[in-house]
């Protein structure tokens, strides 16, 4: 799980607290630790960023708690950046679906 903007701002909290942090030990085991949190945030998800989302992509569909992170992205109602191998916008799609399942 990529690092949020707020998490790697030295000036602002933690987006988990200590009761959430026990949760979410799946974090431990994430593919993206190592790489630079930009990498999963693009400017955009057209035209040259394209690349830099599927780089992204590259890392999740690599990562062993991908499902884990799918689902706590869309439970958690993040609206931006790639987590669980999907943009923004795949993941509202996705979350759409599963209502109507
Ligand atoms: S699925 Fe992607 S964003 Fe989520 S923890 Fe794994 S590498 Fe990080």
């Amino acid at each position: 799980m990529p690092r949020s903007r707020t998490e790697t701002s030295g000036t602002c909290r933690p987006i988990v607290d200590a009761t959430m942090a026990a949760s979410l030990d799946w974090r431990m085991q994430a593919a993206c630790r190592a790489k630079e949190p930009e990498l999963f945030f693009p400017t955009s998800t057209s035209g040259p960023a394209l690349r830099q989302v599927e780089a992204a992509k590259a890392v999740c569909h690599q990562c062993p708690v991908c499902a884990q992170c799918l689902d706590w992205a869309i439970g958690s109602g993040i609206d931006d950046g790639v987590w669980g191998g999907m943009t923004e916008t795949e993941r509202r799609s996705l979350a759409r679906s599963r209502k109507h399942v």
